[in-house]
């Protein structure tokens, strides 16, 4: 993984600025904003570039979790149609890969920087009949 250069704390969703210049959400904590709802890992191709599979040196990835596209490009297995459903996506809801998952799901915050919900979150929770409370 690319070295962290400061870590920012905004309410329970951790935000971390990357030194290439991209922004990652950490909700790894039990009070983060994330509902839980997975719509996420079940409507989106989830595709990143290859080398951040395993196979490939400094990747992380598992490897048989995933598909490959493209000579560039590889997605997570059950995400190349949609509605679909990440391999990596427990029966509980909970990413079974948290710490290794591609920078494509690091990428997706549930929270925006003024403290409101995605509305992409609020999107995809309409479109799949999910009430939130
Ligand atoms: S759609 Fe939003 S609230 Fe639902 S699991 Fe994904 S990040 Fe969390
Ligand atoms: S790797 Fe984890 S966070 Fe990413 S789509 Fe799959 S289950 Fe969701």
């Amino acid at each position: 993984m690319p070295n962290i250069i400061p870590a920012v704390e905004a309410m329970s969703q951790h935000t971390i600025q990357m030194d290439d210049g991209r922004t990652f959400y950490d909700m790894s904590g039990i009070d983060n904003p994330c509902l839980g709802c997975a719509v996420c890992c079940m409507h989106y191709r989830v595709s990143f570039y290859q080398g951040e599979m395993d196979s490939q040196p400094g990747g992380y990835v598992p490897s048989d979790m995933v598909l490959s596209l493209t000579p560039f490009r590889a997605c997570m297995k059950g995400t190349e149609h949609a509605p679909g459903r990440c391999i990596a996506l427990g029966q509980d809801g909970l990413c079974t890969i948290y710490e290794n998952r591609p920078s494509v799901c690091r990428e997706f915050p549930a929270l925006m920087p003024d403290g409101t919900q995605n509305p992409e979150c609020i999107r995809l929770q309409t479109l799949y009949g999910i009430h939130r409370k």
